[in-house]
């Protein structure tokens, strides 16, 4: 047995299927979960002592990459400082600031500890600031694991929801109506039997979660003019995209302004923080300003905050949101030449930093309905494929890879040629 494997023995016995997040287990692609000591830049190192090529990258928070040298300096200067008061500190002050005066449409920020609490939170907000109850959301979108969001679509009547997990709160479901990606008249038909109803309509501008279902510009723009001339509010969920695809995230990209955004992953340089944000008058629905109840012991805390604002400043110096881009565009297309000149049934696609290996499809993937029914299984192979060549991709075919900045163009290089070697094997024949 390798160590991993007995430490996968023992966290079976004293944690839920020996993982602290369900997407850490290899339950989708089989086998036993790696376990991992140490990582630097774009590698992971396991207890075995075996080196890897991460793409999962904490499932997106490190832009640059494990445990950079600067965000290490500045965390380690923190935490000889200050870890967490519970009272008023300049270090979160200076995260706002900054993002305040590089994001012109956002005005007020506040902090919390996670993606889901950050959503969570707005969904409160935009519920007090328009005295509404129902929320949109879209299939094929994740919010994080509050009740009202952990909604999938119910056969029947337009826009009516169904539990995703057990132990919901069914009335919190009520209230979740769930509209189809790429589809405006979804979305139309449910305003209009719903319109005076929906406090919000939540997006991932960019979704994600599920692999990568790029927009249509257009859709997202009806969607805006619909919610507008209902009087509900728009939540661009960017807890993925926001300070990857671009400073301004997604938001920027579209020039499409949100009433509220919420952030994550990348805000915290690898630590738990979160934020929502949006125009002071909106935001001053929250407490100790107005009657919007929301609070955190550890938010805010000051090493999420220096370790955040250490990675943006980074990343705006070096404008290596396009650099990334860049570098992903150039690997997806390597892969793209390889895969059709070999005939094989895969294909990739990346927006930003964000790249997703797919099952061959002559359509656009936009949503659900569009992921070839065989991903799962061709994702299998390729992931254990690549795990024998030491590289490590986030254990479902839905989930999507990142490239942070210590993935050099030569690394990615290598990794396609390795790629040409876990092809042959896997797709030998074909
Ligand atoms: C990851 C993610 C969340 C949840 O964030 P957590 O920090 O895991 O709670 C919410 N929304 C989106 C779009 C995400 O990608």
């Amino acid at each position: 047995m390798s160590l991993s494997q007995e430490y996968f023995q023992r966290a079976l016995k004293v944690i839920p299927g020996g993982v602290h997040s369900p997407v850490r287990a290899f339950k989708s692609v089989g086998g036993q979960p790696l376990f991992f000591r140490s990582a630097t830049g774009a590698y992971l190192e396991s207890v075995e002592g075996k080196k890897y090529l991460d793409f999962c990258q904490s499932f997106g928070p490190h832009l640059l990459g494990h445990r950079d040298e600067e965000i290490a300096q500045a965390v380690h200067e923190t935490v000889d400082l200050a870890w967490s008061f519970g009272a008023c500190e300049p270090y979160s002050l200076e995260l706002a600031e900054w993002i305040v005066e590089k994001i012109p449409w956002i005005e007020n920020i506040r902090f919390v500890n996670s993606g889901t609490e950050a959503v969570m939170s707005a969904l409160r907000l935009a519920r007090a600031a328009t005295g509404r109850s129902k929320i949109l959301k879209f299939e094929g979108c994740y919010h994080g694991h509050v009740d009202a969001l952990l909604v999938k679509s119910g056969s029947g009547l337009a826009g009516v929801s169904a539990a995703d997990s057990a132990g919901l709160d069914p009335l919190q479901v009520q209230q979740t109506l769930v509209a189809s990606l790429d589809d405006e008249n979804s979305v139309e038909q449910i305003f209009n039997q719903h319109g005076s109803d929906i406090a919000v309509v939540i997006i991932e501008p960019l979704p994600a979660n599920f692999g990568l279902l790029v927009q249509r510009e257009t859709f997202l723009q009806k969607i805006f003019s619909i919610a507008k001339k209902n009087g509900s509010l728009i939540l661009f969920d960017e807890v993925i995209s926001g300070f990857r695809v671009g400073l301004g995230g997604m938001a920027e990209r579209l020039n499409l302004i949100p009433d509220l955004v919420t952030y994550g992953k990348v805000i915290g340089g690898g630590f738990p923080v979160g934020a929502y944000a949006g125009k002071k008058s909106l935001m001053d629905f929250v407490a100790p300003v107005g009657p919007v109840y929301q609070a955190g012991t550890l938010s805010a805390n000051p090493v999420g905050m220096v370790a955040g604002l250490t990675t943006l400043k980074k990343a705006h110096r070096l404008n290596l949101f396009t650099d990334l881009e860049n570098r992903t565009n150039r690997f997806i297309t390597q892969i793209n030449q390889l895969c059709e000149a070999k005939n094989w049934p895969l294909q990739a696609i990346s927006m930003g930093s964000l790249f997703w290996l797919h099952d061959k499809t002559s359509s656009t993937i936009r949503a659900l309905k569009d992921i070839p029914s065989s991903q799962s299984k061709t994702f299998k192979a390729i992931f254990h494929g690549c795990l024998e060549q030491g590289i490590y991709l986030a254990p479902s075919g839905f989930e999507v890879g990142f490239i942070s900045a210590a993935h050099t163009t030569d690394l990615l290089d290598q990794v396609v040629q390795k790629l040409e070697s876990v092809g042959q094997k896997i797709f030998h024949g074909k």
